[in-house]
């Protein structure tokens, strides 16, 4: 490759560990255009179709007040009402919840949901407030996005540092403001609120489904596999567990301050029980590597479940496994995925492997609506269905369409936007 070419993906892969919502809109065009549609197809779908920004004063348990700042994305309603997470983090910017929410429309595509896509997230740090303050924040975001949410305007989940205490909060808020019961408002809820059986495994199920897929199209045994998880999270400790009892080899595993390494298996059921509730392990263990060294060690299977942008144009050529599958949102670069494509890596992307918690939200979602609740058993045989015809349309599109998985899943997931938006005369 000439120095000016090798230069120029450079500066594109900085750009976009910098900003995703650029790097989102870059792979939208091109599915866009693979798929034949217009230029003003690309400039509806480029940006949320609604964006509001609210400030939330807060009585402080020392009685100051402090004003956060909040966002809810709305990427496009032309499917159905919008749905997605509401994130508490002190990064959380407008740029990063307006991706967010386009990648919800993408995931809403992939798995066929009658939804478009949105998010949400406060600019605050959850672990230095206490519960009083937590639910006043909570109570309070919810007030001040009203008019523009609902249960069949869009319906907002847990997302980063928020849980289903949180979505019970926002649920009794709404109610009250309504005036009438409104489970459907939210998902995620506890199970007496209305929450689903399965929800809280439904991404870590999802992440082991789209697995067992790419197993089969790499002719390779899921009993036989070496397993590297980074991350120990929600999605990363469920699904340790769900490759351990599947017989794979979970040979690593990591959180923030650490990663730990053993070629004949981890003992998971231990790690399991010592893990805290922020997904923290490794600090019990005097032997540890970092978590560059263990997305590098050898393996077959590579799970990233934890951050954004561990695999770059930096590291791509020293992955070692044959299939990776991202649990977490933006875990691998374009320059990466463009490296690995060509070394005959097979990467099912973030938006079709973390689909499962969406799809068992919309479950929630259709259950609230109907007052009649499904089995633990219903839930995951219906999770299934929805997943591996998601895997299958994204695997069938990449080799139709002769491109790589996280093209094929934007072609997919787009596409139904793109489609209720002509429709409706929009475009
Ligand atoms: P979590 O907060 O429960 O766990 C995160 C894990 O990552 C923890 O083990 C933490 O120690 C580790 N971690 C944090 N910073 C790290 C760093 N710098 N290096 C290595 N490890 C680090 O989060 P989660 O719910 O498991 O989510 C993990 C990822 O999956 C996120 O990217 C999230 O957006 C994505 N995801 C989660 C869900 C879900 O339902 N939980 C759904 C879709 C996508």
């Amino acid at each position: 490759m000439s120095i000016t070419k090798e230069v120029k993906r450079k500066d594109t892969e900085k750009r976009e560990l910098l900003n995703p919502f650029l790097s989102t809109q870059t792979i939208i065009k091109e599915a866009l255009q693979k798929l034949g549609y217009s230029e003003e197809v690309f400039e509806l779908l480029k940006e949320p179709i609604r964006m509001m920004t609210v400030r939330i004063p807060v009585k402080m348990d020392d009685s100051s007040v402090k004003i956060f700042t909040g966002y809810r994305s709305q990427h496009n309603d032309a499917v159905g009402p919008t749905k997605g997470g509401v994130r508490f983090h002190p990064d959380v910017n407008e740029e990063e919840v307006k991706a967010l929410s386009m990648w919800m429309s993408l995931k809403c595509g992939i798995t066929d949901l009658p939804y478009g896509g949105g998010k949400g997230g406060i600019i605050c740090d959850p672990r230095k407030m206490s519960f009083g303050e937590l639910e006043r924040l909570s109570r309070g975001y919810v007030r001040a996005v009203s008019q523009i949410v609902g249960p069949n305007k869009d319906i907002p989940a847990p997302d980063v540092y928020t849980n289903s205490q949180i979505m019970a909060w926002m649920m009794d808020e709404y109610s009250r403001l309504r005036e009438f019961d409104s489970p459907g408002f939210i998902t995620g809820k506890p199970i007496v609120l209305g929450g689903s059986q399965g929800r809280e495994t439904a991404t870590a199920r999802g992440v082991t489904i789209c697995i067992e897929q790419a197993v089969k199209k790499k002719n390779l045994q899921l009993h036989e596999a070496r397993v590297i998880i980074q991350g120990f999270g929600n999605a990363g400790s469920f699904l340790a567990k769900f490759m351990h009892d599947a017989g794979a080899r979970v040979i690593g595993i990591s959180d923030a301050y650490g990663a730990l390494y053993n070629p004949k298996g981890l003992d998971i059921e231990y790690l399991l029980d010592r893990r805290d509730s922020f997904g923290t392990v490794t600090k019990l263990f005097t032997k540890v590597i970092s978590n560059q060294e263990l997305l590098e060690k050898e393996c077959d299977i590579l799970v990233p479940a934890a951050i954004a942008n561990q695999i770059t144009g930096q590291n791509a050529h020293r992955i070692k496994a044959s299939i990776i599958v991202e649990a977490a949102n933006g875990p691998t670069t374009i320059e990466a995925t463009k490296i690995l494509d060509e070394r005959g890596v097979l990467i099912v992307p973030d938006i079709l492997a973390s689909a499962g918690g969406v799809t068992v939200s919309y479950f929630e979602w259709v259950q609230n609506n109907q007052g009649y609740y499904w089995s633990q058993e219903e839930v995951a045989n219906k999770l299934r269905k929805v997943m591996v015809d998601s895997f299958e349309n994204v695997y069938e599109a990449s080799q139709i369409h002769h491109v790589d998985m996280r093209i094929a899943a934007y072609m997919v997931g787009i596409r139904k936007s793109a489609e209720a938006s002509r429709f409706r005369g929009w475009i």
